[in-house]
């Protein structure tokens, strides 16, 4: 049997990897990404301060596959054929070589199984002006973002230095963005090697982002038990902020992002901007848009991807209220509706927000989007490999393993100052991910495995997972031992 894995992120490169260390060496692993390094994107934001390198986040994937005995094509897969084409049954997918020796050649290649993980991809044109590429601010989604994100941000501490006053605006650059988390680390971190420097003072810095309220993360806020007191994660988030003499605008839609201003929408309908001399805003995610065919060559797209682009799985997509959604909706075991094709990580439709979506006063929607982050997206990689594992041993026809997102937890150390002895950074854990009102009909998560503190032992959690996920993901010896 052949395993076709899309996408060497954080969840295909679990998958991958798990798949080929279940199956027997009489199966095929193929991954098909296009970027020849694997990235460890927690740790861009460190990158963007100027405190690590692209190379300290990144390596080759080919010698790691290489070593493991799994096949990888540096291409980025275009469409589909689920049926097979014509009189051919078997599936296949079309890919387009990235890599340098035979750029733009298309490559078909078949499978009797399809993981898609190609995580999201980066909409900056959803927001004119916005992204480094062809708009007016910077990003930290990549490593070679963060890395010009970190050379301006040097350029800018120098002119401070001869003391002219700079205004930082950090946050999300559309209404619908999700990984709000990120910006809330960039934030900090940005803060914290101003002080490093000694140019605190010369900083207005200014947090944006289309989260109702401080603390949302879209996952419409935590209540965090701590020592007996229940704190909503918005006090939480608020006196973070303050300590930090950060400001901060929620709720809101930004249209526009000028040179150096930012236009935007707040949910009471009013329209404002912000002068800015540095901006790092994250942009939405759409899914890869990748195209599906039938055997007769029909567009059949949408049976397999909703209209953002995100793969359709075994979820409630009906669409009711959200008052009347609940944690059931969430999928379970990531197939789809054709048996041997399944979608994790990013890449993988919703069924509805986690947070409230709200529209502002003028109709524009200002809705976080569901975050799924690394442990829930690596987890999810896991229990599709075993699953498939299990049905091509023939133990079952039909997935083994699940892992719904309300139902499973997730920890997450966001850094909020990289120094090992002044340093610090929120170890937060949430459980479940998404609200189980059936489970836990008070805040709908547990409070005993739902918690947030910082300290500088966070820091240094936060920088042993750095070297503890790369370990793993460079499949070094016993690299399964190490959890998602
Ligand atoms: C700046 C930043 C900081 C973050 N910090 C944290 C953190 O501290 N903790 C945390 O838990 N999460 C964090 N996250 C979120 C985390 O990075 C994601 O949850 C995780 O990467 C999702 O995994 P994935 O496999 O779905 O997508 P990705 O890791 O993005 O992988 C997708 C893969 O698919 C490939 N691909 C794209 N298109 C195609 C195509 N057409 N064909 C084939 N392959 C394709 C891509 O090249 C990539 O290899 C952060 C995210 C950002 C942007």
């Amino acid at each position: 049997m052949k395993v076709v894995v899309l996408g060497a992120g954080i969840s295909g490169h679990t998958c991958a990897l798990l798949l080929r260390k279940k199956l027997s060496k009489k199966h095929q692993v193929v991954v098909i990404s296009p970027n020849e390094k694997w990235n460890w994107i927690p740790s861009n934001i460190w990158v963007g301060v100027g405190l690590m390198t692209p190379e300290d986040v990144t390596f080759p994937l080919k010698p790691v596959y290489d070593k493991m005995g799994i096949e990888f094509i540096q291409a980025k897969a275009k469409s589909i054929y689920p049926e097979g084409k014509g009189a051919n049954n078997k599936p296949f997918v079309v890919a387009e070589s990235t890599n340098k020796e035979s750029l733009g050649r298309e490559i078909t290649v078949d499978y009797d199984y399809l993981v898609n993980a190609t995580g999201p991809k980066l909409n900056f044109a959803a927001t004119p002006g916005l992204g480094p590429d062809n708009g007016n601010s910077l990003s930290v989604c990549t490593a070679e973002h963060a890395h010009e994100t970190a050379k301006k941000l040097n350029k800018l501490i120098e002119e401070m230095r001869s003391g002219q006053q700079k205004t930082f605006v950090i946050g999300t650059g559309h209404g619908l963005c999700t990984c709000e988390g990120a910006a809330f680390e960039y934030v900090f971190n940005l803060e914290f090697q101003l002080h490093q420097q000694g140019v605190r003072d010369k900083a207005k810095i200014v947090f944006i982002t289309n989260e109702a309220e401080l603390g949302d993360f879209g996952v419409g806020g935590l209540h965090l038990k701590n020592n007996g007191f229940i704190t909503p994660s918005r006090v939480f988030a608020e006196s973070l902020f303050v300590e930090r003499g950060v400001d901060w605008i929620t709720g809101t839609h930004v249209h526009q992002v000028e040179p150096n201003v930012i236009h935007y929408e707040s949910l009471d309908g009013s329209k404002s901007s912000i002068s800015f001399d540095f901006a790092m805003l994250l942009p939405p995610f759409t899914g890869a848009q990748l195209k599906a065919y039938d055997k007769n060559d029909g567009d059949i797209t949408s049976t397999l991807f909703n209209p953002g682009g995100f793969m359709k799985v075994d979820a409630d997509y009906s669409g009711k209220p959200y008052e009347q959604w609940n944690a059931e909706d969430w999928p379970k075991t990531y197939q789809t509706s054709f048996k041997n094709i399944f979608s994790i990580g990013i890449a993988f439709a919703p069924p509805h927000q986690i947070s409230k979506p709200l529209k502002s006063a003028n109709g524009t929607p200002i809705a976080p989007a569901p975050p799924r982050t690394g442990m829930p997206s690596a987890i999810m990689g896991r229990i599709v490999a075993s699953s498939i594992t299990d049905m091509i041993n023939g133990k079952s026809d039909t997935p083994t393993h699940a892992a719904s997102m309300a139902e499973i937890g997730a920890a997450c150390v966001a850094s909020a100052g990289a120094n090992p002895i002044s340093g610090s950074a929120v170890s937060m854990t949430m459980f479940p991910i998404v609200h189980n009102y059936n489970k836990y009909p008070d805040y709908g998560r547990s409070l005993t495995y739902t918690s947030g503190e910082i300290g500088l032992s966070g820091h240094w959690i936060k920088k042993l997972l750095h070297y503890a996920f790369i370990y793993k993901a460079k499949a070094k010896p016993f690299w399964w031992i190490i959890p998602e």
